[in-house]
């Protein structure tokens, strides 16, 4: 659903004013560059912007919903319609929280993530702690970053590569036609290491761990979801084949799907819009942890306000792929701050989200 900017900034519902107050308006996020990847290609994301107000202290959430994921704003007000916070008490018991909406409706992972979101902002706002600390991060943990390189002409990899001078890591989309000569293209302008994500776009065994081989040998460091996320034998032949680790993304969703990857993938691409927010999120990575898996912490077209809330997480994960501020023209919150190529973590309460400047 297309919005403009003056929709974008009135809140169009008011929910359950008795105790907190939650309130959201659809938001276009629109990419810099045209997002392509194996099967497919848009321009701009839909989101839901949410806050939950509370005694005069608000916190905010936000829903990326990606075309392919299934949610949309209709799809989005239709489920907050029967969302009913008046009943939350601080303290939250989060798992409270995400029982209570696994209960109004399965699936909707991304709006569910808008809400758990907002209530760990608001919550860490409240006790004045910064939400990374309730998670027990440490802000000297933070990876790097990588920065996603979409599918393209040659000319415009080029100056994709370019223009993300910032980020010390590139993630290159693969699993089109021409995966070898885009690598080239890369590697004529960049030395940095690279990440790979297929995007479950190859389908040939043994030309696939040949090509992950020659991969190596051209500096990337973790392949993503190379087979499709249903063939779990080929998945698992190459994961136990490959001299380089391979990375479930789409074959993980939620909490439950992570005992399922151990023995398919060396490790899971978390995203808070697959996980229903950051409580899940932090469940799945000591899940994943118990069961010897590694943990990419990725994301979806995103804000800042999105970003922040997977950078808290991010220390206690091994690699971090959050670039949706790099990636889109109309953020409408200021930039975190970002040195020697990670996000920094403040310590201001809640998510550190700032205001535009
Ligand atoms: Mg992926």
């Amino acid at each position: 659903m297309l919005v403009s900017l003056e929709q974008n900034a009135k809140p169009i519902r008011m929910l359950n004013t008795k105790i907190m107050k939650l309130t959201y308006q659809p938001y276009q996020l629109n990419l810099k560059y045209p997002f392509t990847i194996a099967h497919y290609s848009r321009t701009h994301t839909p989101l839901i912007l949410l806050q939950i107000e509370h005694e005069g202290i608000t916190g905010f959430g936000e829903a990326s919903m990606v075309p392919y994921m299934g949610e949309n704003f209709e799809t989005a007000s239709i489920f907050l319609k029967k969302v009913d916070v008046s009943w939350l008490k601080f303290p939250l018991n989060f798992d409270e929280v995400i029982t209570y909406l696994d209960c109004i409706t399965p699936g909707h992972p991304a709006i569910k993530a808008a809400i758990d979101i907002a209530l760990h902002d608001l919550e860490g706002k409240i006790f004045a702690i910064p939400c990374y600390k309730s998670f027990g991060s440490q802000s000297d943990k933070m990876p790097v970053t990588s920065i996603t390189i979409g599918m393209d002409t040659p000319q415009v990899i080029v100056q994709k590569v370019l223009e993300a001078k910032q980020c010390k890591i590139l993630k290159v989309k693969l699993g089109g036609q021409n995966d070898k000569a885009l690598i080239e293209t890369i590697r004529s302008i960049s030395n940095l290491p690279l990440y790979v994500d297929a995007n479950q776009g190859w389908t040939h065994l043994e030309k696939s761990l040949d090509f992950i081989y020659w991969l190596k040998e051209q500096g990337v460091l973790l392949i993503e979801q190379p087979m499709p996320k249903n063939d779990i034998t080929s998945n698992s032949w190459l994961t136990e084949n490959s001299p380089i680790p391979i990375i479930g993304d789409e074959a993980v969703q939620r909490l439950g799907d992570v005992s399922k990857a151990s023995g398919v993938y060396h490790g899971i691409n978390i995203k808070l819009m697959k996980s229903a927010g950051m409580h899940e999120a932090h469940q799945m990575i000591l899940k994943a942890r118990d069961l010897n898996l590694k943990v990419l912490i990725g994301c979806m077209s995103e804000t800042s306000c999105a970003t922040l809330a997977s950078a808290a997480l991010a220390p206690l994960c091994d690699w971090a792929d959050l670039d949706g501020p790099f990636l889109t023209k109309n953020n409408p919150y200021g930039d975190p701050m970002f040195r020697s190529g990670k996000w920094v973590l403040t310590d201001d309460p809640g998510l550190g989200l700032v205001k535009k400047a």
